[in-house]
């Protein structure tokens, strides 16, 4: 704890909640400004379409979303567009409210005019999705997989994936969706909070068995069966990926607002709980970011008939503690200092006496991320093993060896990290993605008063004319109308109070300018060739201003 009152500064602090400390003037955070609002249903139903609008194909990983109540019609309209043209789909639709968790106020339904959807979104906006069907069933039971993924930088983007992760299963047998079974709860929804108050729930001790069990234990069931797990990892590597950087432009904007560049102030950092659904085909489907996800490597157990105790998980512990540890050790300020004194060599062989072991098989989440890659080379040293005959979980050894009077790191007697990069490594395959954060960067620059996160009409107007958009087919008088029709809008969806032009109303506006300068293109290519046009338009204006000032 950091007391009241204490002046010196810290190396890292660890925020509880979110980032909600202003006077922080070095160090690192462990929470970014803006992750808990970017995160949120709405928000980020909203980000994964405008990147379904650009990249239809990469984006196919996030279930169709409609915001409600703002979207009912949409909705409605929309579903029967779908039956019309094919009449055999049969969907089911998983409502659930903005900023809920563990499942609360979460309910299925059938029909898009089912009459909740008028009542308590009113009250209470939601996010309805398609839901998806057709899960993989591990012991019959419908599962989900929490991911911990480390995003270390926001510019330049820097992120890790934990190599493993916890498999959170449902308590009843699994049945398609129908009108007699949508309301149980412990058949369709996997959230360890509801499920654990179920008859059913088995807490266990060993990684591979019960109601919580390591996702690398299923990949190693998976693989036994034949099925490609190397496609899978390079799969959840894409989709992590991609969501972060579907993310990052508003994470951007509320950065500049909370910590201007040029001020003195912390960096951050945060650890995302990504939980992802495998359906039956094994393709991973996001169903939705947890900006704090819990770190508990506790559970309540009933010892005796009322008495209640906290007792130990081993599965959370074998998960989180190494994230917990390995992220430490990641952003470690010290660290670096130390690596430069340390020599390393590598070993002769990454894993003497692993073959030796017929029972043991390796389980490197890795493998598949060579092959994404191909300037990459391949991983020489997968760092978990699988024993699935005495179904242990072996941590590798440290796969490096220090001389003999070369300094000792504190390092030396952890186990090998936990956390892979993943990003920038294979940041060449997804760059073509980073359109949007372009255009924030746009925003962020006629932004103009530090701490504000809106476009006032004046910005928006000098963007206009410094990058020379506005002509006899588009006047300035039409430049006001555009502004105002667009942020009136996004303004009475009610999403916070602040006058101005939001994040997500600038690129809407982008959009509309980029369709009518680029008639024939693609959307992606529209909004592309207008970010050039832009870039260059004003990389003249500033040489001109700095000719100006030699002058
Ligand atoms: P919460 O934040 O309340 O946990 P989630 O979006 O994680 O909300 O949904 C809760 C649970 O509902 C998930 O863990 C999953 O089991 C199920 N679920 C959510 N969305 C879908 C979907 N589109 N298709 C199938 N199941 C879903």
């Amino acid at each position: 704890q950091f007391p009241f009152g204490r002046r010196l500064p810290c190396d890292i602090y660890w925020h509880g909640v979110s980032f909600h400390d202003n006077n922080i003037f070095s160090g690192q955070v462990n929470k970014f400004p803006g992750m808990m609002e970017t995160v949120r249903k709405i928000t980020l139903s909203r980000a994964m379409r405008t990147m379904r609008d650009l990249f239809p194909l990469e984006y196919n990983f996030y279930p169709r979303s409609w915001i409600l109540p703002e979207e009912l019609s949409l909705f409605v309209d929309e579903v029967r567009l779908m039956k019309d043209s094919d009449p055999s789909w049969k969907p089911t639709f998983i409502v659930k409210p903005d900023g809920g968790c563990q499942g609360d106020g979460i309910y299925l339904i059938k029909d898009p005019n089912d009459t909740r959807l008028t009542g308590s979104t009113q009250s209470r906006p939601a996010v309805v999705q398609e839901y998806i069907c057709k899960p993989l069933l591990v012991d019959k039971l419908k599962f989900d997989i929490r991911l911990y993924v480390l995003l270390k930088s926001l510019e330049p983007l820097e992120i890790y994936i934990a190599k493993d992760g916890l498999s959170r299963f449902c308590t009843e047998p699994y049945q398609e969706p129908s009108l007699k079974n949508l309301h149980q709860v412990f058949m369709h929804l996997t959230n360890y909070s509801l499920n654990i108050h179920s008859g059913n729930f088995i807490h266990s001790d060993s990684v591979n068995t019960g109601s919580k069990r390591t996702f690398s234990s299923i990949l190693c069931r998976l693989s036994s069966k034949g099925a490609d797990v190397k496609k899978l990892w390079s799969d959840i590597i894409s989709l992590v990926i991609k969501t972060i950087i579907a993310l990052t432009p508003e994470l951007k904007v509320y950065y500049q607002s909370d910590i201007p560049a040029g001020k003195p102030g912390p960096t951050c950092f945060q650890i995302l709980g990504f939980d992802i659904l495998l359906t039956k085909n094994l393709k991973p489907m996001l169903l939705e970011v947890n900006a704090n996800p819990s770190m508990r490597i506790e559970h309540e157990q009933e010892l005796s008939p009322g008495v209640f105790e906290n007792v130990p998980s081993p599965v959370d512990e074998e998960v989180k503690v190494a994230v917990i540890r390995d992220t430490l050790r990641l952003v470690d300020p010290q660290k670096k200092k130390r690596k430069d004194s340390l020599v390393t060599v590598p070993p002769k062989h990454p894993w003497p006496g692993v073959h030796e072991h017929p029972a043991l098989q390796e389980v490197s989440p890795w493998q598949g991320v060579d092959e994404m890659s191909s300037e990459v080379p391949p991983k020489p040293t997968p760092s978990v093993i699988l024993c699935c005959r005495c179904q242990s979980l072996k941590q590798a050894p440290e796969a490096r060896e220090e001389l003999p009077d070369a300094p000792k790191s504190p390092e030396a007697a952890l186990p090998s990290l936990c956390l892979k990069q993943v990003f920038p490594k294979y940041a060449k395959q997804f760059s073509h993605l980073r359109l949007v954060d372009k255009v924030a960067a746009l925003f962020i620059r006629f932004l103009g008063v530090k701490g504000t996160t809106k476009l006032g009409p004046t910005g928006f107007r000098t963007f206009i004319r410094n990058c020379k958009l506005s002509n006899s087919n588009f006047s300035m008088a039409a430049v006001d109308i555009l502004y105002i029709d667009i942020t009136r809008r996004w303004n009475s969806m009610g999403i916070d109070k602040e006058s101005g032009m939001c994040l997500q109303a600038f690129v809407e506006a982008f959009f509309r300018l980029a369709q009518k300068k680029y008639k024939t293109l693609p959307l992606h290519e529209q909004v592309s060739s207008l970010i050039e046009l832009c870039e260059k338009r004003l990389a003249a204006v500033h040489g001109k201003r700095l000719l100006c000032g030699c002058g």
